[in-house]
This record gives structure tokens, C-alpha cells and sequence, in this order.
């Protein structure tokens, strides 16, 4: 990172921003052509978890190549000033890389929204109907590398 430092070294700091952040930027890549696209999420266990409906680009793009790249931030504030070129952002950011997968399974999938759910709801054990567990698959991304960056704080 070419401003040292800002880079976020502490695991702890890492893990809150995964914890905050409400929405993840998955990228994507096939045949050449770049793709993004916002998603809610949890991180645990070194893994990431978002859940979708059966189809769409997206999974049709992870079975193509399921090399991701993804990004998340945090507090994100803009910073005024008088002088144009001291505008700027506070924020906390991650970007990543992983190898996603998809859960289609009721079990697996049911586990990893509960994942999900425990982020954004708190803790707790969820019940989701065999229905709904039919109409979604989950993604899981094992991330291989990341790296965190702090502006202003
Ligand atoms: C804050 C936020 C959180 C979200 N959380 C989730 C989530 O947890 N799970 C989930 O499945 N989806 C979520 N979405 C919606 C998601 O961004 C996609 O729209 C959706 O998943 C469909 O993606 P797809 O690749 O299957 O697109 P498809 O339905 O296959 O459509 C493909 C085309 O639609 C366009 N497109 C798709 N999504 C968007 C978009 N968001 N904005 C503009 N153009 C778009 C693109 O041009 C793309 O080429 C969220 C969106 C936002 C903004």
C-alpha cells in the first residue's frame, strides 16, 4: 500500500470493519469482462456469506470463475474544508480476494444465514421454512488474502 500509514494492520480493527460494514462489493470476472456488484454479507471464520436467488449473472459468472475479488467499508464521512484540495473521506475499507462457492444444500444453507442474520439481528438461533431455503443459495467466499486501509481516523 503506497500509504503505509494508513494500512490497518490489527486483526481486531479488520474483524469490527467486516462486523459494521452493511454491504459488500463483490467483483467478478468472465471471459475478460469485470462485474460488481453490492450485496449484505457476514464474515466469520476467515469466510464470507452472502445469500441470492438461484439465478442471475452472478452465479452464472462464480461457476464460470470463481476467483473474487470483494470490498466493504465503514464510516464513511465526508471531510469539508475551504480550499478544494483539502476535501476529502473519512472511512475505514477492506479489499479482498477469495474463492467463493455456492451452498445448496438445506443444512449448509440454513447455517450460514444464521450467520448472516446474527450480524445484522444479533445473536440468536433463526428457523427459516424449507420453503424459503429452496428459493435461495449461498454464497461462500474463503478468503485467501485482504487488506485493510483507515483515512482520518
Ligand atoms: C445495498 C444493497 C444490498 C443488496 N443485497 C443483496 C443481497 O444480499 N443478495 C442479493 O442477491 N442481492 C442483493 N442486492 C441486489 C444485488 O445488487 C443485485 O441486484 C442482485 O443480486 C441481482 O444480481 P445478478 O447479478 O443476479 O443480476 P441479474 O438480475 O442477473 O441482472 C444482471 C444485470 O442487471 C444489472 N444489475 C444487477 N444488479 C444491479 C444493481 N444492484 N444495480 C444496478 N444494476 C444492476 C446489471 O447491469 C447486470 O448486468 C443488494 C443491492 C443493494 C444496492
Amino acid at each position: 500500500m503506497r500509504r503505509s500509514d494508513k494500512e490497518i494492520h490489527d486483526a481486531s480493527l479488520l474483524q469490527s470493519v467486516l462486523d459494521e460494514a452493511p454491504v459488500c462489493r463483490l467483483g467478478l470476472c468472465r471471459d475478460n469482462v469485470p462485474y460488481v456488484v453490492p450485496m449484505n454479507f457476514a464474515y466469520r471464520d476467515n469466510t464470507i456469506y452472502l445469500h441470492a436467488a438461484p439465478e442471475g449473472k452472478k452465479l452464472d459468472m462464480i461457476r464460470a470463475n470463481p476467483l473474487v475479488c470483494f470490498e466493504v467499508e465503514h464510516r464513511t464521512e465526508l471531510v469539508s474544508a475551504e480550499a478544494p484540495c483539502n476535501w476529502g473521506m473519512r472511512y475505514y475499507s477492506i479489499i479482498g480476494w477469495g474463492n467463493a462457492s455456492l451452498i445448496e444444500d438445506q443444512a449448509g444453507k440454513a447455517e450460514a444465514l444464521n450467520v448472516i442474520m446474527e450480524k445484522y439481528a444479533g445473536q440468536g438461533a433463526y428457523s427459516f421454512p424449507v420453503d424459503a431455503l429452496e428459493k435461495i443459495v449461498v454464497i461462500k467466499i474463503r478468503v485467501t488474502g485482504m487488506t485493510g486501509k483507515k483515512s482520518g481516523y
